[in-house]
């Protein structure tokens, strides 16, 4: 899978606990704190949580939007980063903008970093376009698009040494230069983001995403995420 890169930074502890206590204060009569010592377990509050708040699509989601998870991704292109930027709600990242370094596109003109480190080109292969047309990406063409790469990475140097600030030299840079980013969300806002974008129609990166997304979202919150697989995934469902 190219070099893409999800790592988990910090995640709610015990986030299907959270989800049932907030669940449970909707209906309860008492402070649920007081409670705390006859919590269900990690593993049957994520049942109680898909028996009386998922199953049936009663879209009931509130109560998923406190736990929250923060992941570093790393190495995908600029355009996957800038389509999923465009979801705002419960969603947070910081992203390097190019507007006070870009030793990285110098170190490819200098040979001190590899070009795809970079630069993302799409492996060599076969192809649909929008109009579903198929086509070929080739080895000769990928090899043009590297060496174009390469030079805008000489351009870029060479304007930076001529004295240009990085926010002038970066409209030098291809547009699909790779970008690491910390993004936050909360559960709910994490499956509103795998609804809209690990469709078969989404651009093949963010299907990526996707993907590695959900293994960690499997690791924090299992009995969610097994529901979100046989309920949701993949079916173009909208908005939870
Ligand atoms: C297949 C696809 C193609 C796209 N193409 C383009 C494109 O070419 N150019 C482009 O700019 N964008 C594009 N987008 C982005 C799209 O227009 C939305 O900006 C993006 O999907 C985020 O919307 P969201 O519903 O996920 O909002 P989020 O910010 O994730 O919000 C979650 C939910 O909160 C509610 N909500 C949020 N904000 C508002 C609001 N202001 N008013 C009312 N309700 C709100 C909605 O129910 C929304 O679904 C594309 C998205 C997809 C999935």
């Amino acid at each position: 899978m190219d070099r893409f890169q999800l790592e988990r930074l910090a995640a709610t502890p015990y986030p299907q606990q959270t989800v049932w206590a907030a669940m449970h204060q909707d209906y309860s009569e008492d402070f649920v704190w007081d409670k705390r010592d006859r919590f269900p377990s990690e593993t049957e509050a994520g049942e109680l949580i898909v028996k009386y708040l998922l199953a049936g699509d009663r879209g009931h989601f509130g109560p998923l939007e406190h736990p929250q998870i923060v992941v570093n991704v790393g190495y995908f292109p600029h355009s996957m980063m800038q389509q999923l930027r465009t979801h705002r709600v419960g969603v947070s990242f910081d992203v390097q903008s190019f507007r006070y370094s870009g030793k990285r596109i110098i170190d490819v003109a200098t040979g001190d970093r590899d070009l795809e480190d970079v630069f993302y080109l799409r492996p060599v292969g076969k192809y649909t376009n929008r109009q579903g047309k198929r086509y070929e990406y080739t080895p000769e063409q990928r090899q043009a698009d590297c060496d174009w790469c390469r030079a805008a990475a000489e351009r870029y140097q060479q304007r930076i040494a001529e004295g240009l600030s990085e926010e002038h030299a970066r409209s030098l840079i291809p547009f699909d230069t790779r970008q690491h980013f910390v993004l936050s969300c909360n559960a709910r806002s994490l499956m509103h983001l795998l609804d809209l974008r690990w469709k078969k129609d989404a651009q093949l990166e963010i299907q990526k995403f996707s993907e590695l997304l959900f293994v960690q979202f499997a690791d924090w919150m299992p009995a969610i995420a097994t529901w979100y697989a046989e309920n949701r995934a993949k079916k173009a469902k909208l908005s939870p």
